[in-house]
């Protein structure tokens, strides 16, 4: 008889009372979760032994890699001495208070204020409502209108989805919610036609006012994006378009949103990407690498001038019960200081980037691979038939992504799969050996997936 806890037993409990965030179920219960048991610094391990290689640190998350005990050892100290109290009613604690004031140090131009919230996903919920409230209290309530980018993924709640621009998530549960408006993506690689990237960037970035003159600016409250889009394929813009976007919100009376939940922390190589494309954020989310996942943890960055109109509008109406948790503050500011003192962030501008950019860049030479992009520890490529001609598979969208997948997994690589494009975002603590061999696990699943296919 199998043990209790053998992998095919855990695998029948798990697909009996599980259901899995962004999964088929009853494929999942065909084949079987994955059961990860152990980590610790770029590597997973299994409940059948392997040992993998997480090229996705987590979900983007685990900045600071696996194992380190100095987390644990807070997340201990702090459940001992205080494990939970909340931020309502006049209200705070020590590690919320230490938390914010290390946010406002780290966080560029005068993003001095933070709301806190449990994910990503409530953050931008409560983006949503911030900035409606926002312009209500000065005195323009008409200003509610939010404009977003198709193919942009917010997060998962009502409001976060409905400010993504996944149609997928749309079609489930009648989204989006009232005043969202979306624009194209700057997705030169898949839709760019015959345009350089340059003259697309521009042109891509030039919608973002054709909606606000179509909407009228009276309208609009705010504008989100994220610096690079993550979840969508890692959609690295033309050069040429953030500065044209940056220009057009310096033109119009809107708030700009940059959600920085995965590039916030230091993928880009700095410590948020707004900082790499020079972009002046009013409100910007944060999660993720925030506590590197150990805790879960999200907020928004809000402005001198938001903050200021915020509070002096009476009460906000929002906030959640683990709005700063205790434990979760006390471990985002360990994490912080090891971010910080080790010169993590620090190196992956340094050094990392490029040694990195050019190894990844080298996957281009597989005659299966179009472009191959990364900027800082987050990097995309596209598999093709045909490079010259930016050509789509025949087969359905992600049919070749998938098998790529799968063979990365059978491969020792967590390597994941938008479509039949391939991302991946490693922990920022990866060695350049790490790095040479997720290189060379990437090649040779990328190598067996085009023997499968072509
Ligand atoms: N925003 C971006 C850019 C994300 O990538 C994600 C998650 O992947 C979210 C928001 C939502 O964060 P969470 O999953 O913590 O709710």
């Amino acid at each position: 008889m199998k043990s209790i806890d053998s992998t095919e037993n855990l695998q029948r409990i798990d697909a009996a009372h599980h259901i899995h965030p962004f999964t088929d179920g009853k494929q999942l219960a065909e084949i079987g979760t994955r059961i990860i048991t152990s980590a610790d610094g770029v590597f997973l391990k299994d409940s059948e032994g392997n040992t993998l290689l997480d090229g996705m640190a987590g979900l983007w998350c685990v900045a600071i890699g696996y194992g380190r005990k100095e987390l644990a050892d807070v997340a201990a100290q702090q459940m001992l001495e205080l494990p939970y109290y909340n931020t309502f009613f006049q209200t705070s604690h020590v590690p919320a208070i230490q938390l914010s004031k290390r946010l406002a140090e780290l966080a560029p131009g005068d993003l001095n204020h933070v709301f806190f919230s449990g994910s990503g996903s409530e953050a931008n919920d409560t983006n949503l409502r911030l900035v409606r409230h926002y312009w209500a209290a000065k005195g323009k309530p008409n200003k509610q209108i939010i404009i977003s980018r198709w193919n942009a993924y917010h997060g998962s709640t009502v409001a976060a989805a409905s400010l993504g621009g996944m149609k997928s998530m749309h079609k489930q549960g009648a989204l989006p919610i009232f005043g969202i408006e979306h624009i194209n993506q700057p997705d030169w690689w898949s839709e760019g036609g015959d345009m350089t990237p340059e003259e697309f960037g521009l042109a891509r970035a030039r919608e973002l006012e054709a909606k606000i003159l179509e909407v009228g600016e009276e309208n609009v409250a705010a504008f989100i994006a994220e610096p690079i889009q993550g979840a969508g394929g890692v959609i690295i813009p033309p050069d040429s378009y953030w500065p044209e976007v940056q220009r057009i919100l310096n033109k119009y009376e809107i708030l700009f949103i940059a959600d920085e939940v995965i590039c916030g922390f230091g993928r880009t190589g700095e410590w948020f990407a707004t900082q790499v494309y020079n972009l002046k954020p009013d409100v910007m989310t944060i999660a993720k690498g925030l506590s590197s996942g150990y805790a879960p943890i999200g907020g928004s960055l809000i402005s001198d001038e938001v903050a200021e109109v915020i509070k002096n509008a009476g009460d906000f109406n929002h906030g959640y019960t683990y709005s700063a948790h205790p434990v979760s503050a006390a471990v985002a500011l360990e994490n912080l200081r090891i971010l910080d003192e080790e010169g993590i962030v620090d190196r992956v501008s340094d050094t990392l980037s490029s040694y990195f950019a050019k190894k990844w860049a080298s996957l281009s030479e597989h005659p299966m691979v179009g472009s191959a992009n990364s900027k800082g520890l987050v990097a995309s490529l596209v598999l093709t038939p045909n490079k010259e001609s930016r050509a789509k598979f025949a087969s359905e969208a992600g049919t070749v992504g998938l098998i790529c997948r799968e063979r990365c997994f059978s491969n020792n690589l967590v390597m994941r799969h938008v479509g039949d494009r391939m991302i991946v975002s490693p922990p920022l603590i990866i060695t350049e050996s790490e790095i040479d061999l997720l290189i060379e696990r990437a090649w040779k699943s990328i190598d067996e997936a085009y023997e499968q296919v072509k």
